[in-house]
């Protein structure tokens, strides 16, 4: 059985957040039970001579409302991943949020069609918006595809006359279809077009058909019901690793939680912080709404009150990072930290005490199962793949404090009940324990995708 994986970021070539991790981490645990090929932009910004990647040789081109647009593929000797660049789809600095995302994406759509005939593969998994217009350009040629949802706040919304661009025949512009308020949905192509449908969670599944978390797509999912599947992601655990990781200071593991304590005063040195026995708070995601920024924010001020310091390391919405660097210099325990910084990040998930996600939804969530492998607790709002992965039930994977009240008084009972679990250190050192020795690698999930993909054939 051979799958193509189609992704607009891959970690380590692109990432923007978990679909970069997932896009590396799911096809590596596919790869040992079927044939996996990925296929992601050439970027301007990724450093193809650090990455040795090289033209397959062919200068291929697609003919799209009467013009012509050529691509090449790239690749690194031995790899499974492959590379197309076309100047439109990578010319830019960064991933996403340009004038013609539309042209760019359905172009990659485009292209990952064409791949996909040319190297005869069964399946096609696409993911999220970007490359959802495959699952329609794929249908005559009797191609299966998977499409998966990780974030439905992002569909790809643009202008009618996106469908003439792209060629795109008006037959499908229909409520059934692409049509979305008078405007093009390139989401709905892989919602309805796609043989199933899956997102990142159990929960996140169930909630997506909802008012309140459907994001206007909720009665469209209702009606495509019967093909979505929740199924939880997971991490690349060889990845992230605290006995290995060279980003972090001390390498450890649960049996050495001491060394662990070392990073922490590592860290708090870098900080300019007295040793102290004060925990660690982080947080760390995108300034965006959906990760419960406003009740963070409004929290903060009690939280300078109390023994404990706080460390935000994020980039996003700019009013957010100005009111952020504000706070920081006005309260000496919290900390931002503006950017985004992947090594920091493991040095900070191998210092901590705790991670706080108070989102206000998440789709499945990375940062918690990433804490739990560094042992660091994490406190979240029960929501999506949150609520999946987060228990406090004793002996339940991952152990963690659990708030329902998404507000300040709730996200700020939590992080109380996480200063009395920290004091009573022999109960707070054995769910550290216990969650570093949490499963939260790709198996299961694995199984559970490589069962989808078996029933389609
Ligand atoms: P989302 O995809 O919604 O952003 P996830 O929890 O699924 O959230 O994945 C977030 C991923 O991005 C994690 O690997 C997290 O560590 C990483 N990340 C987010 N923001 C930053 C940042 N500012 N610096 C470093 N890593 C970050």
């Amino acid at each position: 059985m051979k799958v193509l994986f189609a992704s607009s970021e891959i970690y380590p070539y692109s990432k923007s957040g978990g679909l970069g991790d997932v896009a590396h981490s799911l096809p590596l645990a596919l790869k040992k039970r079927c044939r996996m090929v990925s296929i992601t932009p050439l970027y301007r910004f990724i450093d193809r001579k650090k990455f040795n990647l090289h033209s397959l040789g062919t200068t291929y081109t697609l003919q799209i409302a009467e013009k012509t647009y050529t691509y090449e593929l790239f690749q690194a000797k031995g790899s499974d991943t492959l590379f197309v660049y076309n100047d439109i789809l990578c010319e830019t600095e960064a991933l996403y949020g340009y004038d013609n995302d539309a042209l760019r994406f359905g172009l990659f759509s485009y292209m990952i069609a064409a791949v996909a005939e040319r190297i005869n593969a069964d399946i096609v998994h696409l993911n999220d918006w970007h490359t959802a217009l495959a699952a329609l350009l794929l249908k005559p040629a009797a191609i299966k595809t998977v499409f998966s949802i990780h974030n439905l706040a992002y569909q790809g919304i643009f202008n009618k006359k996106t469908l003439r661009k792209l060629a795109i025949d008006k037959r499908y512009f229909t409520m059934e279809g692409l049509e979305f308020y008078g405007k093009v949905n390139f989401l709905k192509a892989g919602i309805a077009y796609s043989n199933i449908i899956t997102t990142v969670s159990p929960t996140y599944a169930k909630e997506i058909l909802t008012d309140q978390f459907g994001c206007g797509l909720d009665g469209f999912l209702k009606k495509h019901e019967a093909r979505l599947k929740g199924i939880l992601n997971g991490i690349d655990t060889l990845f992230f690793n605290p006995e290995k990781d060279r980003t972090i200071g001390v390498n450890f593991d649960a049996v050495h939680l001491e060394k662990k304590a070392e990073n922490k005063r590592q860290y708090y040195r870098t900080l300019g912080i007295e040793e102290n026995d004060k925990p660690l708070f982080i947080f760390i995601g995108r300034l965006v709404e959906q990760k419960g920024i406003s009740v963070m924010m409004e929290m903060l001020k009690n939280l300078s009150k109390e023994l404990l310091e706080f460390v935000i390391l994020g980039e996003g919405e700019k009013e957010t990072e100005k009111k952020l660097l504000k706070l920081s210099k006005k309260y000496q325990n919290i900390h931002y930290i503006q950017g985004y910084d992947e090594a920091l990040s493991h040095q900070l998930y191998a210092s901590a005490d705790f991670l706080l996600m108070p989102s206000l939804f998440e789709p499945c969530g990375l940062n918690q199962m990433i804490a739990a492998r560094y042992g660091t607790v994490p406190i979240v709002h029960s929501t999506g793949g949150l609520k999946d992965s987060v228990f406090e039930q004793i002996e339940k994977c991952i152990q963690g404090i659990v708030f329902d009240d998404f507000s300040k008084e709730g996200c700020l009972g939590a992080v109380m009940r996480a200063l009395v679990l920290y004091r009573n250190k022999k109960t707070y050192q054995s769910m550290v324990k216990f969650d570093m020795e949490c499963d939260v690698s790709f198996k299961r999930s694995a199984k559970a995708y490589m069962k989808i993909y078996r029933e389609l054939l």
